[in-house]
């Protein structure tokens, strides 16, 4: 039973939730062992022809960054897969937190982290917030949860879909906010209120075998007053990305700002398409995702540390330049980083 079902929604079913454009049925155990079979007769993925970029991460800055409070630059900094700190509006986020050696319930078996965080756990400045777009478990890792609820100073906020609160209430975290889509919870911040809108993306949740689409998933909009930040989740290309632009047009008007100042934005994970084309996008939806948004500038993420799926773990920055060159998209409007590497964005 979905206890917070509400027949008036169009995403609400009494067991769970759906997507709204494109109806998602979880792939059936024979297509689960096909894609597994073909995979390992061919000897995917093939494994990456150069290693995947790191950088130091500039502590310092980041920590001094934190601390000047209203005075804040926004930022960005790349921990790897869909793991970013964000600093905006006086706060310190991250998104979708995974710090541990694997993408899986259990520590000796499933998707092996290729490449450690590019800031440790311990290092991160004090966490105000974090958003976790669903529970699949590259993207809501319990060890990290746990880490980040006793970090010293105090919890973060969790902010998580619905049905996702009283799994957080199970590992002891108090200090969360379950949304629907479209719902919005305001933080009072150094710099003003920020806030933090639940939007829908294309996409399914489960941890079992039982629990499939039970939970919400989604994406995350963060308006603060010095950056308009979007971050995707998991998602495959859908319309909801264009409702979004229509929906947000009379708080992003030319002479308030614009558009998203920076979107995270998934480009890895997506072979092979008959699969995977419901639930990843490839490069080339991503870049139409990012037109569909209005976005300023977006970061190419979910790539680089899990091998998760069939393509190899450096293909994806490669597909995303072919696909800028075939677009006429400037590098600077939709990049990637190195692990461990920070932007600093221009405020709006
Ligand atoms: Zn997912
Ligand atoms: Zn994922």
């Amino acid at each position: 039973m979905n206890p917070s079902y509400d027949p008036a929604k169009p995403h609400h079913r009494p067991q769970g939730f759906q997507n709204v454009h494109t109806e998602f049925t979880p792939k059936s155990l024979a297509d689960v062992l096909r894609w597994r079979w073909d995979a390992s007769r061919r000897g995917l993925p093939p494994p990456p022809q150069a290693p995947i970029p790191r950088l130091a991460p500039d502590l310092d800055f980041l920590h001094r960054n934190a601390r000047a409070a209203a005075r804040m630059q926004p930022t960005v900094t790349w921990v790897g897969h869909a793991t970013v700190m964000a600093q905006l509006g006086g706060l310190t986020l991250l998104t979708d937190p995974i710090f541990s050696e694997r993408a899986s319930p259990v520590s000796f078996l499933g998707p092996k982290r290729q490449q450690p965080p590019g800031i440790l756990a311990r290092d991160l400045p004090h966490v105000d917030l974090v958003l976790a777009s669903h529970n699949h478990y590259d993207h809501l890792d319990e060890a990290s949860v746990d880490a980040l609820n006793r970090q010293s100073g105090g919890p973060p906020l969790f902010v998580v879909p619905l049905g996702l609160k009283s799994w957080l209430a199970g590992r002891g975290v108090r200090h969360a906010v379950e949304l629907d889509w479209w719902q919005s919870h305001l933080l009072q911040a150094p710099a003003g209120d920020v806030e933090v809108m639940l939007v829908p993306a294309q996409h399914w949740s489960a941890r079992g075998l039982t629990d499939r689409m039970t939970t919400l998933w989604g994406g995350f909009a963060v308006f603060a007053p010095d950056c308009h930040l979007f971050y995707a989740g998991d998602t495959g290309y859908s319309r909801d990305f264009t409702d979004m632009r229509a929906r947000f047009a009379p708080r992003q008007r030319p002479e308030q700002g614009g558009g998203f100042d920076i979107a995270l934005l998934p480009i890895g994970a997506y072979e092979p398409r008959w699969f995977m084309a419901t639930q990843h996008v490839n490069a080339q939806e991503a870049v139409k995702i990012h037109r569909d948004l209005g976005a300023k500038q977006s970061l190419g993420v979910h790539w680089g540390t899990f091998e998760l799926t069939d393509e190899p773990l450096d293909e994806p920055p490669k597909a995303l330049a072919a696909q800028r060159r075939a677009q006429g998209l400037s590098e600077d409007e939709f990049f990637v980083m190195a692990i461990g590497e920070t932007r600093v964005l221009r405020p709006r």
